[in-house]
This record gives structure tokens, sequence and C-alpha cells, in this order.
């Protein structure tokens, strides 16, 4: 049983109250007539989603910059988050260092701390984050249909690099492309892993834009499966035209592919738009200083197909990160 059979078995409820429950990138809770709090929760273990001897401040940073991420795929503006905490010991130098890259990125979104709880335990970072969305606008990934381009912001593929650089495993042909890759080129990627920019300007400009969206979390093949089948359509994907950094370009094409396809830890919005929408993306680009690449269109028929530059399927599609996959 895999993470999202798992949770449709036994989690995934018909909402009651709540105007969108289990299975989108945040829940939404109704306020008014008008308004819903989008809620979140993400969780950082120690061992599976970040070393031991990961700097703290960046850790702070990204326990609450991926919270904040499903808040921005949602199209939320960030109001609160509560921290539920689990440490083995006390370290003072840990968990200074740890709070400033909290609560800077916090600051920064305007976003408080109003709670939670700390127990001794397996180094474990649990989040619940809420924001304000009109809930008529709020992008879901259920509202795309056959025809509206397919967009991702930033870059893809850096974050699964860093990672791939960091934890350098011998038989990685990544070692390889290593001596290649300039020590800045390095440090960009291992910062892209680390402390991932939260899209929160760009969720809040695609409201009445965008017809839906998600996070790019486990790796953009898996991910977008879930876009296209909660709007119950299929997708092309232009696979060469994926914005990544210079560095992949420089990389043997199998492994560009499974970077950008399979690595996960992007953070980047995935979303889709009619098409008389362009020239509102196109000045988004503009004015929030971000890249915004079109990669693709949604199709009536429900299947994704990955086309190489000559317009051919791929044969083998990488994989993203699906927790309790079947080993
Ligand atoms: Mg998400």
């Amino acid at each position: 049983m895999d993470e999202f059979a798992l949770i449709a078995q036994y989690f995934a409820r018909a909402p009651r109250r709540a105007a969108l429950g289990v299975g989108d990138d945040a829940a939404l809770w109704p306020l008014d007539g008008q308004r819903a709090l989008a809620i979140t929760s993400d969780m950082l273990l120690q061992g599976r989603h970040f070393l031991p001897d990961t700097d703290p401040e960046r850790l702070g940073h990204k326990a609450l910059a991926v919270n904040l991420s499903d808040l921005a795929a949602m199209g939320a503006r960030p109001c609160g988050y509560t921290l539920a905490l689990a440490l083995p010991e006390v370290n003072e130098a840990w968990l200074a260092a740890f709070a400033r890259g909290l609560h800077r990125l916090a600051d920064a979104h305007g976003c408080e701390l109003v709670g939670g709880d700390t127990t001794r335990g397996p180094c474990t970072l649990a989040l619940t984050a809420w924001g304000e969305v009109p809930t008529a606008e709020a992008l879901r990934r259920d509202g795309g249909r056959a025809g509206d381009d397919l967009w991702v912001s930033g870059e893809v593929g850096l974050a699964a690099l860093g990672l791939a650089l960091q934890q350098g495993s011998p038989d990685s042909p990544l070692l390889a492309s290593q001596a290649t890759l300039d020590a800045t080129t390095q440090a960009r990627a291992i910062d892209a892993h680390e402390t991932p920019v939260p899209r929160v300007a760009l969720g809040l400009a695609l409201l009445g834009v965008a017809s839906a969206a998600m996070d790019i979390s486990d790796g953009l093949s898996s991910d977008l499966l879930h876009l296209t089948r909660a709007s119950g359509v299929g997708a092309q994907v232009w696979v060469d035209r994926l914005p990544g950094h210079a560095a992949l370009a420089a990389l043997p094409v199998a492994q560009r592919r499974a970077l950008q396809l399979a690595g996960g830890d992007d953070y980047e919005l995935l979303f889709a738009a009619p098409a008389q929408q362009r020239p509102r993306v196109a000045q988004l680009t503009q004015t929030l200083g971000l890249t915004l690449t079109r990669i693709g269109r949604l199709t009536p028929l429900p299947t994704v197909q990955w086309l190489d530059h000559a317009q051919q399927p791929l044969t083998e599609v990488p994989c993203g990160f699906n927790h309790f996959a079947p080993s």
C-alpha cells in the first residue's frame, strides 16, 4: 500500500463543513461566505527529509518554507502556524539557529507562530500553517480543463541535483558530473535543496488567472498526475522545454530528465491556465521577476504524455517520490 492508497483508505473522509477536504495541497475551511482558511501540515524527519548535519538555520527555513509552499499552491496569504518539535536533547546553539531561520521566513510573510508542542524523541519537525484565500478563486488541483496551458515557475531539477551532490554516493553517475560543476553552481544547487523559496507572491497573483495549481514537492512526473487526475484530464509535456539551470543542460540527457521529472523538493508551482491568460502570465514574469515557462497543455485524453524535442513520447519516465512505495 503506497502513501496515497493509505490516505484514501483510512483517512480521506467526505468533507462536512470543510469547503475542500483531504487530497489537495491544503484543505479549505470556510470563514464566511467569501473567504476560507487554507490549512496544511508538513513534517520533516531527520534521516528521511534531512541529514543529521544539516545547518539548523537552513532547516528552520525549510520546515516553514514547505508549508508556505502549500499555501502558495492554493493562492492563500499566510497568517499563522504551529510547531510540534521532537528533539533527542536540548542543544541551545542548535535551537537558536533553528529559530532564527524559522522566524526570518515567518516575518517575511507576516506568518505568526501561535502554539505547538515539544517533546523528547528522534528529531522531527511538524508544522501546521494556514492562510486566507477567497474561497471561489482558491487554486485547487481539480479546476484544470482540456486545452489549458501548463506552466511551471522557476527552475526544475536543481534541488534534486543539490541533494545528489550532498549524498554523493560513490556509484552515482552524478559524481562524474560533479567534476564539471564549478563551486558556485554546486552551492546554488545545495541552496535550492536546503532553502527553497515558497512562491507565495506568485500564488496570490494567480488568483483569477490559473484554473488549477499545485506545488512540486515529490517530483514533476508524479505531482502532475495528481493534478490531471483531480481535474479529470490528461496532459502533454514538452520535456526538453522544462526550465533548468545551465548546470543541468550540461548533464547527459537521461540524468537531466531523471532530476527534472523524478527529483523532488523543487517547491515551484505547477499550474494550468486558459490560453487567453498567456499575456497576463507573461506580465507576471516581469512584475514578480520570476521565470514562468509554458511546458505543455492539458488534454481530453486522460493520460500524460512526456514528449521529447521530436514530439516523440519518452519510453521510460522517471517517477517521483512516494512514501511507503512498494519496494
Ligand atoms: Mg503540495
